[in-house]
């Protein structure tokens, strides 16, 4: 089992994070022989984002903000 490190830049604030994959099963994902949670379980969820869209957890969390609470319950 061999780790290579791979630099991915965030495609909107272009920060780069450096992610340790393992080769084998990283090529295994980009010939599109598995889902990437099949071959790199281990990684973070935001790990594979980045390698999926370019976009950093930071980018994702503004991009996509938890819902705020409503008002439904309040309804009369
Ligand atoms: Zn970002």
């Amino acid at each position: 089992m061999t780790n290579i490190a791979k630099t991915i830049a965030c495609v909107h604030c272009s920060k780069s994070f450096i992610i340790e994959v393992d080769e084998v099963r990283y090529k295994r994902w980009c010939d599109g022989l598995g889902f990437i949670q099949d071959e790199l379980p281990e990684l973070e969820s935001w790990e594979r984002e980045l390698l999926l869209s370019a976009t950093c957890d930071e980018c994702w969390k503004e991009m996509f903000p938890p819902l705020p609470p409503t008002d439904e319950d309040e309804d009369e």
